[in-house]
């Protein structure tokens, strides 16, 4: 018996498009040119690169010239906190960010904060969500930036962004957003949003890892991080990922235009899978928004059963999940999100995240259906506190 591979782990990464693949390889092994190169080599690759910067621009509804290419989500967020934080340090050190950021975030903010900046971690409510009030009252004069995730990538809550914004707005502080779960998965307009600056990554999106971008309003200042050549409009030294940015840029392309198509039916199995376990399993709860969430999201609690037990006999099965027990991998800490969400430590072992993804299919949720309930089951039964509170 040949055992199904079931994969609901996209928020860590996703399988790169057949059709951005060949892209990739196209600029690999056939047009490899230097793109800084004067002659026909380089010519083809910078225009390769022009043609990704539109298309990226285009699924933000930005100007191509505010996009800088990096290598990822997590250059992203370094470049925007401490580009930031090094340009205006004359004006305020202050800083604003939430409790359920990645550590991309988090791990830039307490190293500033050891640089001499100071941050304020603004709590989450039971969903997940920050307040705008909250916001409101942690905006100092001092303040040069505000930075709060679109969505959240465990939870997959969708937080205010464009009240958040518009308060910076009024306020005078810039406005950064990790937008590396949301983009390509939700419509992201940064003027709608009033988002000043914007982290993406492309393989979040169906293009490769390693490559990424940040969006960078007009007039915001940065200080690049690295020094060297004067790559993306001084931003970014370094001989650019041609293939990885080309494949980013088709990834971008084809997200925006599958975009509607891609929510309805992923959100569908999403669906399906949740009233599913719910209806086979019971004391489960749902983590995160119910409505204001990723598509694609599930995050659930099982009470009594250890998330790391659930993932082992998953995967023992071929399904690949995730758990924020220990996102971090290497420690059993239950995730500092579901504990920022006030969930009891117990609670928060217990979790389990599943994210769908664009080649997800029907047969796979019916095989997580009928494997999972069982696997929930036999843990339970292991447990003494399972036998001491429920019988
Ligand atoms: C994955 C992720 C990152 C890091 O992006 P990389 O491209 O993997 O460096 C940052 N923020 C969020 C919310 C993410 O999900």
């Amino acid at each position: 018996m040949t055992t199904q591979k079931v994969y609901l782990d996209h928020a860590a990464t996703t399988p790169v498009h057949p059709e951005v693949a060949k892209v990739v390889l196209n600029y690999m092994v056939k047009d490899f040119g230097n793109a800084s190169s004067v002659h026909s080599f380089g010519r083809t690759t910078r225009k390769a690169m022009d043609e990704a910067r539109e298309r990226v621009a285009d699924l933000i509804n930005a100007n191509p010239k505010e996009i800088v290419f990096l290598s990822g989500g997590t250059e992203a967020d370094n470049l925007a906190i401490k580009g930031v934080a090094e340009a205006y340090k004359d004006k305020g050190k202050h800083i604003i960010t939430s409790e359920i950021e990645h550590h991309a975030i988090i791990h830039t903010c307490q190293y500033l904060e050891k640089q001499g900046h100071e941050v304020t971690y603004l709590p989450v409510d039971e969903h997940g969500m920050v307040s705008p009030e909250d916001l409101l009252e942690a905006i100092r004069d001092d303040t040069v930036l505000v930075s709060i995730m679109l969505a959240n990538n465990e939870m997959g809550t969708i937080q205010p962004v464009e009240e958040i914004g518009r308060i910076c707005r009024e306020k005078g502080v810039i406005f950064h957003s990790d937008g590396v779960q949301a983009v390509g998965s939700i419509p992201a307009d940064v003027d709608a949003l009033n988002i000043d600056l914007l982290s993406m990554s492309s393989h979040k999106l169906y293009g490769p890892k390693g490559v990424g971008a940040l969006y960078h309003r007009k007039g915001i200042k940065l200080v690049s991080q690295q020094t060297g050549g004067s790559h993306e409009y001084r931003l970014r030294a370094g001989t650019e990922n041609v293939p990885g940015i080309a494949g980013f840029g088709l990834a971008a392309k084809l997200a925006k235009e599958e975009m509607e198509e891609r929510v309805s039916r992923i959100s569908a199995l999403r669906d399906k899978l949740q009233y599913g376990l719910m209806q086979a399993v019971d004391h489960v709860k749902l983590n995160g928004h119910p409505e204001k969430r990723l598509p694609n999201n599930l995050n659930l609690s099982f009470e009594y059963v250890e998330g790391e037990s659930m993932l082992l006999n998953l995967d023992m099965k071929g399904i690949a999940a995730s758990s924020g027990s220990a996102c971090t991998s290497g420690t059993l800490d239950p995730s500092h999100v579901l504990l920022a969400m006030g969930m009891k430590h117990e609670v928060a072992h217990g979790s389990l995240r599943m994210t769908l993804g664009r080649e997800t299919a029907e047969e796979d949720i019916d095989y997580v259906l009928e494997v999972l309930p069982g696997i929930v089951q036999r843990l339970r039964e292991m447990s003494p506190l399972y036998h001491k509170e429920t019988r």
